[in-house]
């Protein structure tokens, strides 16, 4: 089981958390335009890789805070990442 480090509540136990993916996707800027097999490897396909990744991440049970951490897919060790705002 992993602890997740939420910014707002600090280290949890990851069942009180989704994760919502790779946090470097782009959504397409004109969806229009897209086709649809680019639409299916948007919504469906993730890269995987095996090392450092960024990934969103929902304290769903805990703050609702979105945030995002660095996690090594192999090690499962974890960073916060600060996100500046927009
Ligand atoms: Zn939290």
């Amino acid at each position: 089981m992993l602890e997740i480090p939420c910014p707002w509540c600090g280290r949890r136990n990851e069942s009180e958390f989704v994760c919502a993916g790779e946090a470097d996707r782009k959504r397409p800027i004109d969806p229009e335009a897209e086709t649809e097999a680019a639409w299916t490897d948007y919504l469906y396909n993730s890269a995987n890789p095996k090392g450092l990744v960024r990934e969103w991440w929902w304290h769903v049970n805990g703050c609702t805070l979105w945030f995002q951490i660095d996690r090594d897919t192999v090690t499962h060790e974890i960073k916060p990442v600060e996100v500046s705002p927009k």
